[in-house]
């Protein structure tokens, strides 16, 4: 192949995927939110042996893009209101782009010094935009599952070590027992870490969560002094995922520093909040905790594969993370990646945070934040004119829930079947999507908005649709 020719072949698909982009984006206000392609079909274009021989490269574009169109959740529409799943910039699209070609090892400060310069500075930028201490450690990981099991990896070393135990070296086997105490709200995704970090979902002690679905003070304490002397992670939650609601940090941390507990505190999307004048105070005395985890893949509204975690003692993050290997090159200097990171290899992925902060500015950033949130509660507003609709959760930030009842006399287990038919109803209906939830043993319809496009428009078109549904339900409902 000479260059010429290889330039062609890069030129055609890249092309190709930039016109599959592009159409993507144009008809992203028409397209179906939900998928419409069944599993059973999707198999059928996709399964089949391995291929013995190859395919032409652009043919593979070319098929992709028509074979997966409509099995894609159009989670970047601005009325997709399901789970907490943000969408993604112009510049934050463009920028993970650059990061694919580039193809950098974000290993270290030498298989990347462009890696290592930008993750420094936007790790210090996101301190700073989420109100953390100025010197916390902080690693890109995946997600915010991978940033708790990165945090709770420092707690376990910082908490072992203060009771003479070397985790890292002697292992778990033996250690005194580490014990987790958090709100019965907590994410799915912290129980997951625990197990990743060999602490075992059963050393988790839940405490209820009270009316407002928020730890009280004083039943963590209650909690705590059941056994005062163990060692002890507090999870606390900024941003519930049903209902948007802080834990009292001030209070819960003081708590904990009483027992020497390790505090923790899941911001995956509650964190943001810090940038907005209107909602910072909800995070008061969060930065006395120990360590933290936010997402940009949710409300930065940056592509997927975006979490970080943050870390006071930077000491604790390096003695659970850092390793150092005879043919790896350490720079004096320069921040290797690798000490912070759970990873060995991976992309470059500070590059689109990095410039949708840019891009943004801290106001432009604040600005989204209080978009969404208005967004929630005139979603949730609009929705309680309906007679049917019952609200369960008015958004104090950018999470609400509702339920649907088909009558006045309908139970509470019709009240759960009809919330389930409407979500259903509204997403085969294409115009907007919703996921659903249990909350205090009640099916609920969350409305969730994260996506920095969701404005009042889409409120209306989203009220309509739901209450095309119900309409729909009850005439189908009705005899006759
Ligand atoms: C989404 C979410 C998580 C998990 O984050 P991932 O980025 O999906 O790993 C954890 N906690 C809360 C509150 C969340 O909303």
């Amino acid at each position: 192949m000479t260059n010429h020719e290889l330039h062609q072949d890069f030129e055609r698909q890249l092309l190709s995927a930039f016109q599959h982009s592009k159409r993507f984006i144009e008809t992203e206000d028409e397209m179906s939110v939900a998928p419409n392609a069944t599993r059973a079909q999707l198999v059928e274009r996709l399964a089949g042996p391995v291929p013995e021989s190859g395919e032409d490269g652009l043919a593979v574009i070319d098929a992709l893009a028509a074979q997966l169109d409509d099995g894609l959740v159009r989670s970047t529409n601005p009325r997709f209101f399901g789970w907490v799943i943000g969408g993604r910039t112009p510049t934050a699209l463009a920028a993970d782009w650059l990061a694919s070609c580039w193809d950098q090892n974000g290993c270290l400060s030498s298989t990347s010094p462009a890696v290592a310069v930008v993750e420094e500075v936007c790790g210090k930028w996101l301190l700073d935009l989420l109100g953390l201490p100025k010197t916390a450690a902080f690693a890109f990981v995946t997600g915010c599952q991978m940033a708790h099991a990165t945090c709770l990896a420092a707690a376990r070393h910082r908490l072992l070590a203060n009771a003479n135990w070397d985790v890292e070296t002697q292992g778990l086997s033996g250690a005194p027992a580490i014990r987790i105490v958090t709100g019965s709200n907590c994410h799915g995704s912290l129980v997951r870490a625990v197990r990743f970090v060999g602490l075992g979902s059963g050393s988790i002690v839940s405490i209820p969560a009270d009316e407002g679905n928020q730890l009280c003070p004083a039943d963590l304490e209650d909690g705590l002094a059941r056994e005062p002397a163990r060692p002890t992670i507090v999870v606390l939650q900024a941003g519930d995922i049903n209902t948007g609601r802080f834990d009292p940090f001030p209070e819960c941390i003081e708590v904990a520093r009483k027992y020497d507990a390790w505090v923790h505190v899941d911001g995956a999307f509650g964190l943001w909040a810090n940038v907005s004048d209107r909602h910072r105070e909800k995070l008061n005395g969060v930065e006395k905790a120990d360590s933290w985890t936010t997402d940009g893949h949710k409300w930065l509204n940056v592509p997927h594969d975006s979490g970080f975690a943050f870390v006071a003692d930077e000491s604790a993050l390096r003695g659970a993370m850092a390793h150092r290997a005879s043919y790896l090159t350490h720079d004096a200097a320069a921040r290797d990646q690798i000490d912070y990171n759970p990873e060995w290899s991976k992309r470059f992925r500070a590059l689109p945070a990095y410039a949708a902060i840019r891009q943004l500015g801290r106001k432009g950033i604040g600005e989204m934040i209080d978009r969404a949130c208005d967004a929630a509660k005139q979603l949730v507003a609009a929705l309680a004119e309906h007679p049917m609709v019952e609200v369960v959760c008015m958004p104090t930030l950018n999470q609400g829930m509702v339920r649907f009842r088909s009558d006045e006399s309908a139970t509470p287990e019709e009240g759960d079947a009809f919330t389930d038919r409407v979500m259903e109803n509204v997403n085969k209906g294409g115009e907007a999507m919703f996921t659903g939830t249990l909350y205090r043993g009640r099916r609920c319809m969350r409305i969730s908005v994260s996506n920095w496009r969701t404005g009042p428009s889409d409120v209306r078109r989203a009220t309509v649709a739901i209450g095309e549904a119900i309409e729909a339900l009850a005439r189908e409902k009705a005899p006759g």
